[in-house]
This record gives structure tokens, sequence and C-alpha cells, in this order.
């Protein structure tokens, strides 16, 4: 090694030692006739002295150095003065004596601060992501992943459970998602596809009678980019054979509980996790990834104003919909431009419009007051529980349209009402979900989780007859409002899995074309399985505290899925074009 010590080890016992230390110039600070280099390396940071009476080769060196320079040195710990120690460093009560400063490398001054925490655009950051990643903060997302990703292997391993890798080059069964598709030289004008998951492998694994099987896997969809959406992402794939529902997330539960204290300062909220099925979740966050760290779920008040005169409300219901409120704590005082804000949100997310009530100090204000009874006023109230200082939002609409409206009001107050524990992770089960959905642009029903998940068993028999009504043994894991997983029991036999796949579309021929593979499989011998896959980028996002998944990435692409810093993707030779047989038509 070119260095004999990291720059994050040395302490007072140290003191009189020889050392070598190398690493990056952090900062250096000219003091006349003294040089003082705080010198970086992954480990932490260690000053060094260098006076021109120990060395006058070392100080012409150390004049010499700018930011970011990889240096070399050579000298001698001592204890730092008397008040000068910096208890903040771990290496804050030595210095070295500088003897010898070999300059390694030099460096351009660097585009941003690496030594600082201080905001840089994305773009720039990308571009230049190796100086990006130099900086502490990411030093830190790294490591933490790494940890993440090595408690996991450990877990898993202690039982029992076997890491395969699944191949990346492999046919195009889309699973919902676009595929990206890789041309073959071998086969003019076929193609592979880059998998959006291992998901059919996998059970393939259960066939082969791995029984318990996991992969740090990696996962490519082709989609339009949304703030949190790589085109390539990471999740732990896991399938297990001879199991239920419960037995999959008893697994995942026990694995997240001891992951999150061993890796990070963060609490779970609650253990064991709280389950909720798709429909409570819906009815009460008003989304199927609920942040449960706060309240201010919503209220139905559907059924105390049925009788209502009031035409917003009562034509909403006619029409089958809802009027749910959400109760903003101490909010009464809001300003009537505060209120029209709150509107204005409320139409973006497709509500028609917003009601409100504000209990102020003696007094009760409402944009509707006057278009109902006192006695529907009372019941409103009453229902809601809400107190003087409080503030009612209702809306009255469609299902969907109430859900996403008030569930995102609820999101907006809390955060602003900072309702929002930033040290907790409130995980939360979602469960039967539906097992099909009504797909309006093509005219058929699709998967909402994948075509290999399985139906309840009680639902089953209405595949054929009332297929929106059958929910699914599927459930999905979440964690302060994001998705961290899902899953679901799968469908192992081969003639429920074509009643599935015809409930989807596919005829027979096009289910063989596309699945034969699985479909075979699962006549020969195919035990019941079930697995789950929690995305690794995301937790490792919660579990750092980062606003998004890039930040715990090392090369991520932007937002328009380029990678900014090798600038792919780009366009090939034509030579290499001629060999895939492959004409473009731009
Ligand atoms: N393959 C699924 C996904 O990527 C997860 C699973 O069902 O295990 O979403």
């Amino acid at each position: 090694m070119l260095k004999t010590h990291t720059c994050g080890q040395l302490r007072a016992s140290d003191v009189g030692s020889q050392v070598t230390l190398a690493g990056w110039v952090h900062r250096r600070r000219d003091h006349g006739n003294l040089v003082f280099i705080d010198l970086r390396d992954r480990w932490g940071i260690t000053q060094v002295v260098v006076n021109p009476q120990e060395s006058s080769p070392a100080y012409e060196a150390a004049t010499a150095l700018r930011n970011e320079f990889v240096v070399r040195v050579r000298g001698t710990v001592r204890q730092r003065p008397e008040g000068l120690e910096n208890p903040k460093m771990s290496t804050g009560e030595i210095e070295v004596v500088a003897h010898e400063v070999e300059i390694l490398n030099e460096a351009k001054t660097p585009i941003f601060y690496v030594n600082e925490d201080t905001e840089v655009d994305e773009a720039l950051r990308l571009r230049y992501r190796y100086l990006d990643l130099r900086r502490e903060r990411m030093q830190r997302n790294m490591i933490l992943r790494h940890e993440v990703v090595r408690f996991i292997r450990e877990f898993l391993s202690a039982r029992d459970f076997v890491e395969i890798e699944t191949p990346i080059l492999i046919k195009s069964t889309p699973e919902g998602a676009r595929d990206y598709v890789v041309p073959s030289r071998l086969h003019p004008g076929c193609f592979y596809a880059l998998p959006q998951s291992p998901q059919q492998l996998k059970q393939l694994l259960m066939v082969s009678g791995f029984e318990r099987y996991f992969q740090i896997a990696r996962c490519f969809r082709d989609e339009d980019q949304r703030a949190d959406r790589q085109p390539e992402f990471t999740q732990l794939d896991v399938e297990m054979s001879f199991v239920d529902r419960d037995d999959v997330m008893a697994l995942t539960e026990e694995l997240f509980a001891a992951l999150v204290p061993a890796v990070s300062t963060k609490r779970v909220l609650h253990s064991p996790f709280p389950r909720f099925t798709y429909a409570e979740a819906m009815e009460r966050y008003g989304s199927d990834k609920p942040d449960i760290r706060f309240g201010m779920t919503l209220i139905d008040l559907s059924a105390v104003l049925r009788e209502t005169e009031f035409r917003v409300f009562a034509n909403a219901l006619a029409a089958g919909g809802q009027v749910k409120a959400i109760v903003a704590p101490g909010c009464a005082d809001y300003t009537r431009r505060q209120l029209d804000e709150l509107t204005e949100q409320a139409k973006g997310h497709g509500a028609k419009g917003l009601a409100w009530i504000a209990l102020r100090a003696g007094e009760t204000r409402s944009s509707f007051g006057k278009y109902v009874s006192d006695a529907e006023m009372g019941a409103i109230l009453e229902r809601t529980g809400a107190q003087e200082g409080d503030l009612v939002l209702l809306v009255a609409d469609a299902r969907d349209a109430v859900a996403e409206t008030l569930g995102q009001l609820r999101l907006t107050l809390g955060r602003r009402l900072d309702l929002l524990d930033d040290d907790v992770l409130g995980f939360a089960w979602i469960t039967d979900f539906p097992l099909l959905e009504w797909d309006a642009e093509e005219g058929r029903y699709s998967a909402v989780h994948h075509p290999f998940t399985a139906a309840l068993d009680e639902d089953l028999p209405f595949l054929e007859t009332d297929p929106g009504r059958v929910r699914a043994k599927a459930y999905d894991i979440v964690a302060n409002g994001y998705e961290v997983g899902g899953g679901s029991i799968r469908i192992h036999r081969r003639e429920v899995q074509n009643r599935m796949f015809r409930a989807i579309g596919l005829s027979d021929e096009e289910a063989q074309a596309q699945f034969g593979h699985l479909l075979e499989a699962f006549e020969f011998g195919a035990p019941p399985h079930g697995g789950i896959a929690p995305g690794i980028d995301r937790l490792v996002m919660l579990l750092a505290g980062e606003p998004n998944i890039r930040e715990v990435m090392a090369f991520p692409k932007s937002q328009s899925a380029v990678d900014l810093m090798t600038q792919a993707p780009s366009s090939i030779s034509e030579r290499q074009l001629r060999e895939l047989h492959i004409k473009l038509d731009l």
C-alpha cells in the first residue's frame, strides 16, 4: 500500500508514530510560513502541518497544492496544541507534521465544490459523476447501499436461500411495461429483451426445486421517465415454494425490521407492520401506497348527506360518487388566498372543486354553509370530529377523483404541518388488490400485478363471468408514501394460467407463443409458490433520507434516460449496423 494508515484512523494513542498517508487535498490553508492541509480519503480527514523548518522540499511541494490534488505525505503524528483539538473530527486530537509531501497527481479546479455540500445543478453532477461521488454525502449513500445489500445477502443465506443469477438477454415477453431490446447478430431479424424482472425465471427455478431463491437483480423497463423512475433499477428478487401469502410477508417483515436498525438510525414505526386491504387503503388514505406516519385520514360523509339538497353534494352522490373530508388541524385561519390555492390543487388532481369549513373561535365559516341544513352541518362536524381551530376540506365527486384529491391534499397538508417524522419508516402491507383492471384504450382487461398472480380462491370462479371483482393473492409493501415492493402467490397450474391469459385477451395460440416455456413447465410438477421483489434503490433512498433514487445510484440516467457522463444512448457505426442487419429509418 502507498499508505500506512487511512485519513480517518489516527488518534492520540498514535502520537509519535511515523506514518504515510495518501489521499486528496480537501482544503489547504496557508498561514504565511506554515501550510495546513486537510488530507481526505474514504475514511476521513487528517490535518497535515507543513513547516519549512521541518522540511523545505515538503514546504515547497505543499505551497503548490490545490484542492483535489492527489498527494502522499510522510510524517510524524503529534498531539494538536492545547485548545486546537477538533472534537467534530475523528482525528481531531492529532495532526501529522510532514517530512515529505509528494504530489501523485494534479487536479484541475473541480467543476463544483467537492468539499462542501452545496446545491449543484443535477445535470452538472451527472456529467461529472465521478467528482460528485467523491462528495461526502454520495460516499455515505454508496456505502449504505453496500451495507443494505450485504445485510440482505447474509440474512437470506442464513435462512437457506440460494442466490442464483438469471440471464440479462432473454425472450421478449411483455410483463406490463415496454421491453428494452437487443438485436441478435447471429439471428438476423431476431431480438433479445432485457428482463423487466426475473419473474418467469424465478418461477421456473421453483419448478426446478430450489424452494428458496433470491437475487439482487437488475431490471429494465423502457417507460416514460417519471420523477422516481430509472430505465434500469435493482430489486431484491425473492421466490419461495410451498408458501402462502403470510409466509412471504412474514419473511419480508422480519428482514426489514432487522435491516433498518442494522444500517441506519431510522426507527420502524409499527411492528408488526399494519395491513390494509387495497379497498381499506383507498377508503382511508385515498392511496394504495399510504403514508401512515400521520393521521388525517379520509372520512366518508356520504351517509350523513344522503338527503341533502345542496346540488354539488347531491349530484355527486346520485351519480354513484362520494362526499369525503379530511380535517387539517389548526388551519382554520387560512386566508382566502390559501384556500384558493388548495382549491386549485384539488382541481389539478381531478376534482371539480373543494368545499371547506373553518372552525374559528366563536364562528364557523364555510364555503357551502347556506346550502345545507343546520342538522347536516352538525352531522358533518360530528362525523369528522373537527374541533375549534380546524379546517375541514370536502370533496364531492366520483370515487377515484375523491380518493386522489383528498389523498394528495392530505400529503400536502401533512408535510406543511410538519406531521411527517423523517426519523421513522412507516411500513405497511396492502393486500387484496384487484387481479385485473379494465384497459379502456386496449378494450380488454390487463393484470394489475402481472399475469402470473393467483386469484383469491373464493374469487377464482368469477374470472370469466365477472373479472373486475376478482381479487388477487398479491401484496405490496409500502413505506412513507412509496411502494417499496410487491409480490404475490403465483398460479402454478397450467389450466389456471391459460384461463388467466384468456382473461387478459390472449388466445391460447398467443399464450403458447409467448409463454409456452412457462405453461409447459407447469405440466412437470410445479409446486405452489410465491414471492416478492422489494426495490433496493427505493429502500436505500428511504434509509438515506434522500428525495429520489438517483441519489443512491452510482451512475443514474437523467430524466430523459440519458447517461450524461458517457452520452449513452449514442449512434453506432455503419459497420455495426450492417452486422446486425439493421437499416435505420429516421
Ligand atoms: N416481478 C414482480 C415485479 O417486478 C415482483 C414479484 O411479483 O415478485 O414487480
